[in-house]
């Protein structure tokens, strides 16, 4: 499945090549310019969100007498029309509807493919207005106006461009490509990392829209394997009064953790862990993900021995549930360490993924009570007669015991300690019930 092609239409003048320079501005580099026709069609790859697809300027549809209708549609344009997922049609909004935008309107409607009206050289909405009205009566429905040349209305275009993208491009969730989320406060470098990997590793697949418009995820590739990176829709294109807003970002949170394999926890080197980032750790660990604290914008802070180490101690102080989590400090900007992050991040998913036979787990917890007894009430001594993994993802440990009411918080720790000493468990949490033995 290749990317979806956009095919930009309409008749000679009205801004086609304009808004086709405004759509693959940044791409311009790879525009493969085919030579020999003075005007062939022109391919540049574009992306909006996290969709990446291709766009061709048709060089119009021209005709061959200016006073028939009996024109032909050129070509070329014929040829992107047949070839393209969505057909953008430009027409010119100060000279109001002419008997070729008819014809070019006729002629698309037979080729059955979603078609997004763009009435240009809209530089002034407001006074422009009954100009724009017209072009309804072209029968599209929907109409975007939009000044190719002043930028304007552009991101309302390629929001209805995307929005017509056929389902069949809807990447199929792979159960065993792993899902990473960039959680942490608004300004911690999220997005810059998000795009340091997709640009860095020049793979961008495609896109997966999610089920909301908000929720886009990224898929790439690293050493031949595939990873979705989960709703990067609000890092890659933000509002910054919302991510602003600490619900937004917290909730935005909420939602990529559930969805997401590993968490990654992106904290601003500079200004240290803020209460924002404790409440965002809260939840990966609360919701049982692996969980990787990249300490960002490491390019900012001057090296010494010690500044790894200090802050370091800062996270195991300020984010002591958070112990198991590696923590690697990191540049986006630099893109230091960035794609260590692909590595570390299969590393605590396999731990979280672990399943730890029976018998070897039973081992283990009575060498644990032979080296520290369980603790007693009232001259009862709890004992733990028998364990098993329940569960992975994260690894879940039910131990049956004769009395639960004597299990205590300190000795739980104990025992999760022993378990990450012989099984390592990087990066995950673990979880440990306590069951009464029937
Ligand atoms: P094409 O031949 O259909 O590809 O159109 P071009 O992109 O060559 O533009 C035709 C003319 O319209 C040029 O003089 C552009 O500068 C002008 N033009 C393109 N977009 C706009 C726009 O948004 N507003 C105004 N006022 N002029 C535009
Ligand atoms: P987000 O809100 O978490 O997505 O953060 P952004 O990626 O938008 O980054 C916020 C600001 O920090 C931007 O001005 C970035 O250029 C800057 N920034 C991000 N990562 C780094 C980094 O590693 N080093 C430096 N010096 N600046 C960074």
């Amino acid at each position: 499945m290749g990317l979806p092609v956009v095919a930009i239409v309409g008749k000679p003048n009205v801004g086609k090549s304009t808004l086709f320079n405004r759509m693959v501005s940044e791409r311009l580099a790879i525009v493969e310019d085919k030579p020999g026709a003075t005007r062939d069609r022109l391919y540049s790859k574009a992306q909006w969100l996290n969709h990446n697809f291709y766009v061709v300027d048709t060089g119009g549809m021209v005709f061959e007498d200016e006073d028939t209708l009996a024109g032909e549609v050129t070509k070329q344009a014929q040829i992107a029309v047949d070839e393209c997922d969505v057909i953008v049609y430009v027409v010119d909004g100060r000279m109001g509807v002419t008997d070729e935008d008819q014809y070019i309107a006729s002629v698309l409607r037979k080729v059955k493919k979603p078609i997004v009206l763009a009435v240009n050289k809209i530089e002034d909405y407001k006074r422009q207005q009954s100009d724009i009205y017209e072009f309804y009566s072209l029968g599209f429905g929907a109409l975007t106006p939009i000044s190719a040349a002043n930028g304007l209305g552009i991101g309302e275009l390629f929001d209805e461009i995307v929005n017509n993208f056929p389902q069949d491009s809807v990447i199929e969730d792979d159960e065993n490509t792993l899902k990473l989320a960039f959680i942490g406060k608004p300004n911690a470098g999220k997005s810059s990392m998000v795009n340091k990997l997709l640009g860095e590793e020049r793979v961008i697949v495609s896109n997966i829209p999610g089920t909301t418009r908000d929720a886009i995820d990224s898929k790439f590739n690293y050493e031949d394997k595939d990873y979705i990176l989960v709703d990067t829709a609000g890092l890659r294109r933000k509002s910054k009064v919302s991510e602003g807003i600490e619900y937004y970002s917290v909730l935005r949170a909420i939602r990529s953790i559930e969805r997401c394999d590993v968490a990654i926890l992106v904290v601003d080197a500079e200004q240290g862990i803020t209460e924002q980032d404790k409440k965002i750790a809260g939840i990966a660990h609360e919701e049982g993900k692996p969980t990787i604290i990249a300490v960002n914008k490491w390019d900012l802070i001057s090296k010494d021995d010690h500044s790894t180490k200090e802050f370091t101690k800062e996270i195991k102080r300020e984010l002591p549930f958070l112990h198991y989590a590696p923590i690697i400090f990191v540049s986006a900007k630099t893109g230091q360490r960035v794609i260590k992050l692909i590595p570390l991040s299969e590393e605590v998913f396999e731990f979280a993924s672990t399943r730890i036979p029976t018998s070897l787990l039973n081992e283990i917890i009575i060498e644990a009570t032979s080296i520290t007894p369980p603790p007693s009430d009232k001259g009862k001594r709890l004992k733990i007669m028998y364990s098993s993994q329940v569960s992975v993802n994260p690894p879940f440990f039910v131990m049956f015991v004769n009395d639960p009411e004597l299990m205590h918080f300190s000795y739980l720790r104990f025992l999760e300690n022993q378990l990450r000493e012989t099984f390592g468990f990087k990066g995950t949490p673990i979880r440990i019930g306590v069951r009464q033995r029937s």
